[in-house]
C-alpha cells in the first residue's frame, strides 16, 4: 500500500516536473509569439459523399511551423496550449481565419463549410458564440458557412456553463459535429439529446476496416445508429478505395482521408474545389439528399 501511495507521489511529481519542464515552457513561449505574430496556418482538408462525390465541406486543420525545429504536429503543441490561456486566443484566430476564407469562397461561388476543431475551455468561454455572430455579420455568411467539431468526450460532460454555450450556438444556427466518435466515452443514446448534426466516426476504427472484422462491426453499427438518429455519419481517416467502397456499403455519407485529398494550404485547396465544383455537380448547401430518412 505505502509502496503503491509512494509511487503515485513520484508520478505526479514526475507529470508536473513534465509539464514545467524547460523545453515544454520554450515551446509555449514560441507558441505565444506564433500567434502573435499570425505564423499558424489553417490548412483545408475536403470531406467527400461517398456515393455522389458532392464535397460537403472541408475540415480546417491548424500548422504551424516552428523557426527552428520545422513543422511540429498539432497533437503535440494543441495539448499544450490547452493547459494555458492560449488556447481561447488560437480558437479565437482559427475562426477569424476560417470565417475570412470562407468568404472568399462564398463570394466567389464555392460554397463550402469549413469545419474547425474546438477544445474544451472554449465551450467555457461564453464570448464564443459572441465572435461567431459578430464573425458571420461582418463577413456576410450563413451560419451554416462553418461548423464546429466538439470532441464526444467535451459533450458528455455534464457542466452547465457549457450546456450554455451549446444552446447558445444552436440558437445562432451554428452546426456542431461530434468528432472522434467511438473512442469510447460516449452513452450512445444520450447522442440524441444534443444539438449535434454530424458525428465523425474515429480514424482509428475506420483505418482497419479492410483487416479487422471487430472494426468492420464497430463502424458498421454506429453508422446504422448515426443513421436512425437521423445525423450525418462521416468516416475520418479513408485512406484506399476498399475502405470508400466498404464504407458506402454500409451506408456512411462522408468519407474524409488521404484517399480524397491531404490537408491542404489555402491555394491548393481552392484549385482543388474549384477543379471539383466544375467536374462534378455540386448541390446546394444545406441540403442533405444523402441522409436517409428514417421512418
Ligand atoms: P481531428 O480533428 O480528428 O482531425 C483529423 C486528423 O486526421 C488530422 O490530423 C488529419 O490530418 C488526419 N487525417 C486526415 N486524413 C487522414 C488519413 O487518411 N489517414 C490518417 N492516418 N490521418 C488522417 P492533424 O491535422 O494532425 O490534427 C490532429 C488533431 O489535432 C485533430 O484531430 C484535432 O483534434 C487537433 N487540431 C487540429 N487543428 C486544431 C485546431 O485548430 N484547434 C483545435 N482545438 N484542435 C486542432
Ligand atoms: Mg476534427
Ligand atoms: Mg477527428
Ligand atoms: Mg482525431
Amino acid at each position: 500500500y505505502l509502496a503503491k501511495e509512494s509511487r503515485t507521489g513520484v508520478e505526479l511529481y514526475q507529470q508536473d516536473k513534465d509539464r514545467n519542464s524547460p523545453e515544454r515552457l520554450n515551446l509555449l513561449g514560441d507558441l505565444r509569439r506564433a500567434v502573435d505574430g499570425g505564423d499558424l496556418q489553417l490548412h483545408y482538408q475536403p470531406k467527400v459523399g461517398l456515393t455522389s462525390g458532392v464535397v460537403h465541406g472541408v475540415e480546417g486543420l491548424l500548422r504551424w511551423c516552428h523557426p527552428v525545429r520545422g513543422p511540429i504536429a498539432p497533437s503535440e503543441f494543441i495539448p499544450l496550449a490547452e493547459q494555458s490561456y492560449l488556447m481561447r486566443q488560437i480558437t479565437a484566430y482559427v475562426i477569424e481565419m476560417a470565417l475570412e476564407q470562407a468568404a472568399r469562397w462564398w463570394h466567389t461561388g464555392l460554397r463550402v463549410q469549413i469545419s474547425v476543431n474546438i477544445s474544451a475551455r472554449d465551450l467555457l468561454d461564453s464570448k464564443l458564440p459572441e465572435q461567431l455572430e459578430v464573425g458571420l455579420a461582418k463577413f456576410r455568411l450563413p451560419p451554416m458557412a462553418i461548423q464546429l467539431e466538439v470532441t464526444e468526450r467535451i459533450l458528455m460532460g455534464d457542466q452547465a456553463y457549457t450546456h450554455e454555450t451549446i444552446k447558445a450556438l444552436a440558437a445562432l444556427g451554428v452546426p456542431l459535429a461530434l468528432d472522434d466518435f467511438g473512442t469510447g466515452y460516449s452513452s450512445l443514446i444520450r447522442l440524441q439529446r444534443l444539438a449535434v448534426s454530424e458525428v465523425k466516426i474515429d480514424s482509428s476504427f475506420v483505418r482497419r476496416i479492410t483487416e479487422s472484422e471487430d472494426d468492420d462491426r464497430i463502424v458498421r453499427s454506429i453508422v446504422d445508429l448515426v443513421r436512425s438518429l437521423g445525423l450525418r455519419s462521416v468516416a475520418e481517416g479513408v485512406e484506399s478505395d476498399e475502405a470508400a467502397i466498404r464504407l458506402a456499403e454500409m451506408g456512411c455519407d462522408v468519407g474524409q482521408g488521404w484517399l480524397f485529398g491531404r490537408p491542404m494550404p489555402p491555394a491548393e485547396a481552392t484549385s482543388w474545389l474549384r477543379e471539383r465544383f466544375e467536374t462534378t455537380p455540386q448541390i446546394e448547401l444545406g441540403y442533405r439528399p444523402e441522409v436517409t430518412q428514417t421512418a
